[in-house]
């Protein structure tokens, strides 16, 4: 089989690679699609620190089960299933506790176990989740960014009627405000790329301004970073609230910094807290995406063969690009 194999930083190759088999606990599955992730970026260049190499990358993919391990029980063939991509402990005070994202030998396919960018790979049955046969493909490969918005509105308890702001209308900034719209009519998203903003207005969110016409003295009551670029989130802290919440969806890199003011949070009481991965929001993803009449289908703008990956990683440095999907099977056109 075929495969992007990531031996060490800045060293991938789309080459052969053995096909995997299932063992007792899993299935194996041909890979239809892979969504490409700023995390796959940081995995490519090295910086993503949870990158055990060499890796086979892709932790946003789906595919039709084409083998099942001795014990797995949950599965037929032929069956369409998305991946929850993260995979922990399970004993430790977190992962009893609801906080398995936090697990500290968390791994996940992608990272630690050969991820999607490849025509098959073996899957714990227990990871996959079963693809409704009126979802589109496109739609369900939303699952996994998805699963992370759902995991940091838990962080929000109380959303309903406030003014929200989504800073950066990449996939996760666009699918947060999506669910916001759920809560609250006044979500705001700032997008300096004008076709992301065309599409994001496309989703029913009422307002989508560039940066420059933001007002520097508007309040929000939560203001959600989903850049990932410190220097954005230093320049955005101003704009939330007094008693409001900051919330870090961004992944920076591991030595950025932003300096905060301490009466931020204790004359005005602003909260920064932040979400990482998925908690146990997978299957909800899915559930959601099922009532969507695939109205989000509109943020896959870019599809790219496997064999076609530098090509689909030009297009990801083209900031108008939204989610960029690369197909790992010829059988399926999505
Ligand atoms: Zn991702
Ligand atoms: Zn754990």
């Amino acid at each position: 089989m075929r495969a992007l194999l990531v031996q060490s930083a800045n060293d991938w190759v789309i080459a052969d690679a053995p096909k995997p088999v299932a063992h007792e606990d899993e299935v194996v599955i041909s890979v239809v699609a892979s969504g490409i992730c700023g995390t796959d970026l940081h995995t490519l260049s090295g910086s993503n620190t949870a990158v055990i190499f060499p890796i086979i990358p892709g932790h946003e993919f789906g595919g039709i089960v084409v083998s099942i391990g001795s014990g797995a029980t949950t599965f037929a063939v032929g069956d369409r299933v998305v991946v929850n991509p993260s995979r922990t402990c399970e004993n430790c005070k977190f992962c009893i506790s609801e906080k398995s994202n936090l697990c500290r030998t968390k791994g996940g396919y992608g990272t630690k176990y050969p991820g999607g960018f490849s025509n098959f790979v073996a899957i714990q049955e227990k990871s996959c989740v079963l693809v409704p046969s009126s979802m589109s493909w496109k739609t369900a490969l939303l699952a996994e960014p998805l699963a992370c918005v759902l995991t940091g509105m838990v962080k929000l308890t109380d959303v309903k009627g406030k003014r929200v702001l989504v800073i950066g209308g990449g996939p996760i900034g666009s699918l947060f405000a999506y669910v916001l719209m759920k809560f609250t009519s006044d979500v705001t998203v700032i997008e300096p790329v004008k076709e992301r903003r065309n599409l994001i207005s496309r989703l029913g969110i009422r307002s989508v301004l560039d940066p420059k016409d933001l007002l520097a003295n508007d309040k929000w009551d939560i203001v959600i970073d989903a850049t990932g670029s410190a220097a954005v989130m230093q320049d955005s802290v101003k704009f939330v609230e007094n008693g409001g919440i900051f919330l870090i969806m961004g992944v920076a890199q591991p030595d950025d910094q932003i300096l905060i003011s301490p009466q931020m949070l204790n004359r005005w009481e602003i909260s920064i807290m932040g979400s990482f991965s998925i908690n146990n929001t997978f299957a909800e993803a899915v559930q959601l995406l099922s009532t969507t009449d695939d109205d989000l289908e509109i943020l896959v703008t870019d599809i790219y063969k496997l064999e076609s990956f530098e090509e689909a990683l030009q297009a990801m440095k083209r900031k108008s690009a939204m989610k960029i999907l690369v197909t790992c099977s010829e059988e399926i056109i999505l």
